[in-house]
């Protein structure tokens, strides 16, 4: 296939400039930079032009162009090469911290893949107010030189800082106060970068001072920039260095950020994750303020919440949030891998906005508990380790049920409804798997489990309290009638009904939907979806 950026050249003259361009190149592709073997390779190489003809110098002269696989050049990443190549590298790069089974890259995969993040910086602060440092490890010049800034202090923060200039090699990424991954808005920053426009906000670094004098400058914030500078080639970056802060007040301060001041867009993930070293951060407070011991847990949520009086919203939200990470980054929940984490993707069934909105909400008890904190840790009866524990174990029963096996990641979720409608083949489980993980019917569905909780209680002559459900260690039995009604739900053939498609699954349904539709059968335009209303005992017989 010919490239319509491809230069119009004789089958001879394009023979001789893909040598020129191979030697030029040192054998490599300009995208990828792996490897070209012209006979392996013959017939699926590509010339093209490295600045597009369209763009202000894209000129048809040998100067301007490139030798590529064809592959690359047509999965490029953007129309320039040359940041189409740099777009490559950084591919390359997530793909490593995936196949460590990471989400994303951060600012650190980055540094390490550019020869960064190696020293730690040696510094000193002196009596006139000045800091001193220097990059002894590097070569030259730039390893003798002894570079001073001006101290300065945050007067309402109390914080001390100073501005420096940083070789990459003394700078590190700080993934307790920025868990964030690197997300694809990476593209568009490198290609104003690449244009000349500047870097309008100083990244932000702490280093402690350490008694032998050197201390690692951790960068929490302006990843994205940094990585993006770097990649294109940048070896130093100017940091706001604070000194020796309060870890804790910096944690807070970027999880507001992406919260309540809306300053950056975190994901929810991310900002319940913060919550919970937030919460871990109150607790060791708690402990200083009462002489405890940090293995002291012999005080409540409630005690907290009192203690922190002033932020008491902000406290129980943690404590809250503190019990959603851990069911999510729990090493067990097969639901994980279901989870589309950062923003919306079409690849996974489930958001997790849609997590949040269900089983977090529904199921995880927002009532702090007046209990101490490590209570029946040892026999197994902590209320918050339990409904850790059991949410978890639901989530691995509806990832059986309905995900495991089921849905395809290949076909994914983009326009599912709208190829049904137009009669493609969308395998039945594929189907099944994408309709029942539909926030709203999810949802639904859900209070449904407890109500079989509820039944099942009931029944026996107990009560348990609604919002606490998971909170108590259910017995076997009732998990395995929790296990048949999961299993006889995903049966109903609503699911994989490809006529609902218009009338139930087509689009976003609102508020109440669903609900009309498993206790009636009909939805609130009357028209029958499910032969009758959803029947517990009916999904509780045994198959
Ligand atoms: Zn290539």
């Amino acid at each position: 296939m010919a490239m319509e950026n491809e230069p119009a050249l004789t089958a001879n003259d394009r023979e001789q400039l893909i040598r020129r361009l191979f030697e030029v190149q040192l054998g490599r592709c300009f995208i990828c930079e792996e490897p070209i073997d012209l006979d392996l390779h013959a017939g699926k190489l590509d010339v093209d032009h490295v600045q597009p003809k369209s763009g202000p110098d894209g000129k048809d002269d040998p100067a301007n162009f490139a030798l590529t696989h064809s592959s690359c050049n047509r999965s490029k990443l953007a129309s320039d090469l040359r940041v189409a190549r740099v777009l490559a590298r950084f591919e390359r790069i997530g793909r490593d911290a995936r196949s460590q089974g990471r989400e994303a890259p951060n600012l650190g995969d980055v540094l390490s893949a550019f020869g960064g993040a190696r020293y730690d910086l040696p510094i000193s602060l002196s009596s006139d107010g000045r800091v001193r440092y220097s990059f002894k490890h590097l070569a030259g010049t730039a390893g003798i030189k002894i570079q001073e800034s001006n101290l300065h202090q945050d007067q309402l923060a109390q914080m001390d800082y100073f501005f420096a200039v940083l070789p990459l090699e003394y700078i590190h990424h700080d993934s307790k106060v920025n868990p964030r991954g690197i997300g694809k808005s990476l593209r568009g920053l490198v290609e104003e970068f690449y244009k000349g426009n500047p870097q309008l906000h100083v990244a932000l670094g702490w280093v402690p001072m350490e008694a032998d004098g050197d201390g690692r400058v951790m960068l929490f914030d302006g990843q994205h920039k940094a990585a993006a500078q770097i990649l294109l080639g940048q070896r130093t970056l100017p940091v706001r260095v604070f000194v020796d802060p309060d870890i804790d007040r910096l944690i807070e301060t970027n999880t507001n950020a992406g919260s309540t001041l809306r300053q950056v867009a975190f994901d929810k993930s991310i900002l319940r994750h913060l919550g919970s070293e937030l919460y871990a951060d109150r607790v060791r407070k708690y402990q200083h303020a009462h002489h405890l011991s940090s293995d002291d847990e012999s005080f409540s949520e409630t005690d907290l919440v009192k203690h922190f009086a002033g932020e008491a919203r902000a406290v129980r939200r943690y404590v809250v949030d503190a019990v959603r990470d851990q069911i999510t980054q729990h090493p067990e929940n097969r639901l994980r891998s279901y989870i589309e984490f950062s923003g919306k993707g079409t690849e996974k069934p489930i958001s997790y906005s849609t997590i949040d909105k269900t089983f977090f909400s529904l199921l995880v008890g927002q009532d702090m508990l007046s209990t101490p904190i490590g209570q029946g840790t040892e026999t197994g009866e902590n209320p918050r380790v339990l409904e850790v524990e059991q949410i978890v174990r639901l989530m691995n029963l509806v990832a059986e049920s309905i995900f495991e096996g089921q849905y395809d990641f290949e076909i994914g979720t983009y326009q599912l409804e709208a190829k049904v409608q137009k009669g493609e083949d969308v395998p039945e489980s594929h189907l099944r798997a994408f309709r029942m993980g539909k926030e709203e019917v999810m949802a639904a569905w859900l209070k449904y489990v407890q109500r079989v909780i509820d039944q099942y209680y009931l029944f026996n002559g107990l009560s348990l309290p609604s919002r606490r459900v998971f909170q108590v260690n259910h017995p076997e039995l009732l998990w395995e009638r929790l296990r048949v009604f999961l299993h006889n739900l995903a049966g109903l053939s609503l699911w994989t009904n490809r006529e609902l498609s218009l009338l139930a699954f087509g689009g976003k349904q609102p508020a109440g939907f669903w609900d009309t539709v498993f206790e009636t059968g009909r939805n609130p335009q009357g028209a029958q979806v499910l032969p009758e209303p959803l029947n517990i005992n009916a999904l509780l017989a045994p198959a």
